[in-house]
């Protein structure tokens, strides 16, 4: 990517002052990133470039797009944050500050990623917490989709272990945000790169099955067109294919590629829900439906806000067909997700639309509401307002650092020993005080979010029976409880073994 094709993107897309303050922003990555250069040779300035422009093309706002091209300089440069708020303003550094955290905190949680199973899981909190600008996790998104797409320059080792990655957290951060285009671009180029092998051989069953229906499919399609438009409803109809990484999925559930059905959907968008229904009763209509496979995601829609009516037929012919109903907000919902909540001057998705959408997501998805709600709020008033995209997500959870850097993350309210005991119970037991930040602090100290602790241990400190009262997670409780009966016990055998025994 270069600098007039970026500059050419933006004019499509934003007024003549935001595209002069990029082509500005252009100019000071580049002059930052002089002399370096990426893995493949090419100057370093092309990747931020990437990624600005992924930033671009889903629809995200001026500044994200400006942060997306000041991305790396914090951490690779001799840019400072101070600088770059001078020079782009509040947001902006918040932005590329959050960016760069996420990938310090990174480097901190290595040491755990070998030991900790549920590590996937602590880093996708983990980059939702420090990114709390749910911009800062989009555009670590496009970053990683880059990074994705420029992976075969990187050693084998490390081409496994960032796809691996991708797969595990990044592509279900894209689902968990309704961004199906990228999600799937994350999970076909890291299935590429995991398992070649596998991929080909999918790949190729996918395409020679996908020839073979695609004429007879093409006169289903033709039918269902002519009868829309004699019953006078507006739509327009596409082939959707499943993706290679979906179907090697489903492959391994179901068995035998006969027995899936939509290898290739036909995607009929229209106006209105209204007339998604009508749809949906013209195909029953023309064709025998299988009841068990008719899916409403309108009235329900999926967990990350995905809407649209399913419903599987077989024809005259005998040929099985999936076919999805959608209006146009629904479909630009589906692939771009919440990316397309900050287009500037979005209008298809009306709030009515979102809150009845939203209304039904179960209490563990609530964060997706609370964010499309900031989302919205951000895209009404006139400015963008930090407070408003500051989201307390994880709001019941805190984060904090070891040491060594490595992170855990504990309900709110825990003490000291709570973290003491996630380390290790040994080092636990013998805890003699805490230092938090640089200061001593006492067992009954809270923590707080991002803090720094070290257990300062006394070889001849024990667990006290107080100490019940000074932990929090049912973790600390349980293993101090069996060391206090370890402790007594062994009391109670020192105190046996003092009464001579009687024999009878
Ligand atoms: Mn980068």
């Amino acid at each position: 990517m270069k600098k007039d094709e970026l500059i050419k993107l933006a004019k499509n897309t934003y007024a003549e002052a935001d595209v002069l303050e990029l082509d500005f922003a252009i100019d000071v990555a580049t002059k930052a990133h002089q002399g370096q250069k990426r893995k493949s040779g090419e100057p370093y300035i092309t990747h931020p470039l990437a990624v600005a422009a992924n930033l671009i093309t889903w629809g995200m706002d001026t500044d994200s797009v400006i942060a997306g091209i000041l991305h790396d300089t914090v951490e690779d440069t001799d840019l400072t944050l101070a600088e770059i708020e001078t020079n782009f303003g509040a947001d902006v550094a918040l932005l590329v500050d959050g960016v760069t955290k996420v990938s310090q905190a990174r480097s901190g949680m290595r040491i755990l990623d070998s030991y900790l199973p549920q590590t996937k899981d602590n880093l996708s909190k983990l980059l939702i917490a420090v990114g709390q600008d749910i911009r800062v996790i989009i555009i670590k998104l496009a970053d990683r989709l880059h990074n994705m797409q420029t992976l075969q320059y990187k050693s084998p080792a490390k081409q496994k272990k960032i796809a691996q990655e991708t797969l595990e957290v990044f592509a279900p951060l894209a689902d968990r945000l309704n961004m199906g285009r990228v999600r799937v671009q994350l999970e076909e180029l890291s299935f590429k790169y995991l398992n070649p092998h596998e991929y080909l051989k999918t790949k190729q069953l996918l395409d020679s099955r996908v020839r073979k229906s695609n004429r007879k499919l093409n006169a289903v399609r033709r039918a269902v067109g002519n009868k829309l438009n004699d019953e006078k409803i507006s739509h327009t109809i596409d082939g959707r294919i499943k993706s290679v990484y979906s179907l090697y999925k489903k492959l391994d559930r179901v068995g035998n590629i006969d027995d899936i059905y939509d290898l290739i959907a036909l995607r009929i968008v229209v106006e209105d829900v209204e007339d998604c229904y009508l749809v949906l009763g013209v195909l029953h209509d023309m064709y025998q439906p299988m009841f068990d496979r008719i899916k409403d995601y309108i009235a329900k829609p999926k967990a990350n806000g995905y809407q649209s009516l399913h419903t599987t037929v077989t024809t005259p012919q005998g040929q099985i067909v999936e076919f999805q109903i959608r209006t146009h907000a629904m479909h630009e919902y589906a692939e771009r997700g919440l990316a397309a909540s900050f287009y500037f001057n979005e209008q298809k998705l009306t709030d009515a639309y979102r809150e009845k959408q939203l209304a039904e997501l179960p209490g563990d998805l609530r964060w997706i509401h609370d964010l499309q709600t900031a989302a919205a709020h951000a895209r009404a008033g006139k400015t963008y307002s930090a407070e408003d995209l500051k989201l307390g997500l994880f709001e019941d959870r805190i984060f904090v650092f070891s040491p060594k850097g490595d992170i855990y993350d504990l309900p709110f309210g825990s003490y000291p020993l709570d973290y003491a005991y996630r380390v290790h119970s040994d080092l636990a037991a013998r805890a003699s005080g805490f230092m938090v930040n640089s200061t001593m602090r006492s067992f009954d100290y809270v923590l707080q979010h991002g803090d720094h602790i070290e257990v300062l241990t006394n070889k001849s400190a024990k667990p006290k029976q107080d100490w019940l009262s000074l932990v929090k997670t049912p973790h600390a409780k349980d293993k101090l409880k069996s060391q206090l009966r370890r402790q007594n016990g062994g009391i109670l055998r020192q105190f046996a073994a003092a009464i001579p025994r009687r024999k009878k």
